[in-house]
């Protein structure tokens, strides 16, 4: 048996019907951009394995790191003991951050960063012996999988089978052009209506509804507006995080910091999972006091685990040399250039970019479903060239590792130029 076979005797794999997809590809081995299977055929990898491996596949500065790190102290325990790489990590994301944020809390995954996040929020407003229980969030948005991240996420496909079973969110319409001021009066309804603790919002860019954009000054005018009603913004930049939009985070367009920010996907260069939420000071301080019960009961088992810390503090210095800026400032222009050639194709309605993320939208008749068929027959042929984009609906987008080369991401371009003539 291959181990496509072997793996199909036991594995259940993620947002998978097993009886209709395809067997996956098994993959034996990967460099920078590149991603080889069993047959020994070659991919590239243009949408860095989930948006988690900004500095390319077996990057050997992070795996030293790593390498030393397990040799050194591989976990211990966070409840009631600390290490140098997690007081590292907070030293260097204080050098990073915006300057109101002021304390961090280690979890797994970006799923987890959010509930987190908005467990601290409820609880922040409970400690205060207020009654607060609503989150707003935008319509399409994602947040994870967990409980309360699901609640905030308003893709249904993915949140279907648990309708009613969600803490209270009420949804408003994404600021995109031309609908900027339906969001914004939706965020005051939303507020004069309900008891809200928190808003809690992908930055600029909301990944997994298709790479949809909306600009800086709308975000600011909505945080404005929660600023002034005292309910809490939580930025999730789990997907934005680390120099995807140019910046290191997409906040750091604004004039207005948020109160909260969910880190994780490319925070360890996409070695070991990790997350981490980010807090001002007086959300903190609404949990420090004399009563244990005000305390923040939330812990994971590998809470701040020094590996993933050591990987995450060799991503956080490779984000910030020369070479990656310059990658990072080639792919933007590259992108530029692609869009300005393919946005007047007649099979492209619209076309758009931010930093490192490209996105196109096929003209289609009615609305494409999340995993429809013309998503699949895309890609279906994009595998066939070797290429990993995973179309969502008409939507599709590249995001590549910041060290993928000019050929590579010029064939990226050429397999979606090609894709266009067959649907
Ligand atoms: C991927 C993602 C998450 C969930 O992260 P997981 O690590 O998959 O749990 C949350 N928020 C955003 C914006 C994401 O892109």
């Amino acid at each position: 048996m291959n181990l496509t076979e072997r793996d199909a005797l036991y594995n259940w794999h993620p947002y998978t019907q097993h009886k209709t997809a395809q067997p996956p590809i098994a993959i034996v081995k990967g460099k920078d951009a590149l991603l080889w299977d069993e047959n020994n055929k070659e991919y590239i990898d243009a949408i860095a394995s989930w948006w988690v491996n900004p500095f390319g596949h077996s990057n050997t500065v992070i795996a030293d790191a790593i390498y030393k790190q397990l040799t050194t102290l591989e976990h211990v325990l966070f409840g009631g003991f600390t290490h140098e790489p997690a007081v590292k990590v907070s030293e260097k994301l204080m050098t990073l951050l915006p300057n109101n944020q002021k304390k961090i809390f280690f979890s797994d995954n970006g799923s987890t960063s959010v509930e987190v996040a908005i467990k601290v929020a409820l609880q922040y407003f409970y400690n205060k012996g207020e009654k607060k229980t609503t989150i707003i969030a935008f319509e399409n948005a994602f947040h994870g999988d967990t409980f309360a991240a699901m609640a905030a996420s308003g893709i249904s496909f993915y949140t279907q089978a648990f309708q009613g079973m969600f803490i209270d969110v009420v949804r408003i319409p994404v600021p995109v052009k031309g609908h900027e001021v339906a969001s914004y009066v939706a965020l005051r309804e939303a507020i004069q209506n309900n008891n809200c603790a928190g808003f809690i919002f992908e930055p600029l860019v909301q990944g997994a509804a298709g790479m949809v954009m909306y600009e800086p000054e709308a975000l600011d005018e909505l945080l404005k507006i929660c600023q002034e009603h005292k309910v809490i913004t939580i930025a999730d930049e789990v997907m934005t995080g680390f120099g995807k939009t140019g910046k290191t985070f997409a906040c750091d367009y604004l004039q207005h910091q948020p109160d909260m920010m969910c880190l994780s996907k490319a925070l360890t260069g996409g070695t070991i999972p990790m997350a981490i939420t980010t807090f001002t000071q007086e959300l903190f301080d609404a949990f420090y006091d004399e009563d244990i019960n005000k305390a923040l009961f939330h812990g994971h088992t590998f809470t701040a685990n020094p590996t993933g810390c050591a990987a995450a503090l060799a991503s956080m210095e490779l984000l910030h040399t020369d070479e990656m800026q310059n990658n990072i400032a080639r792919i933007h222009q590259s992108h530029l250039e692609f869009q300005k050639r393919i946005e007047q194709h007649p099979k492209v309605a619209t076309a758009r970019t931010l930093g490192v993320i490209f996105a196109l939208e096929i003209k289609t008749e009615g609305a494409a479903s999340y995993y429809g068929t013309l998503r699949n027959k895309l890609y279906d042929f994009f595998i066939e060239n070797g290429v990993i984009l995973r179309p969502v609906g008409n939507i599709v987008y590249i995001l590549p590792p910041y060290i993928i080369t000019k050929e590579q991401l010029e064939k990226v371009y050429q397999v979606v130029e090609s894709a266009l003539e067959i649907v």
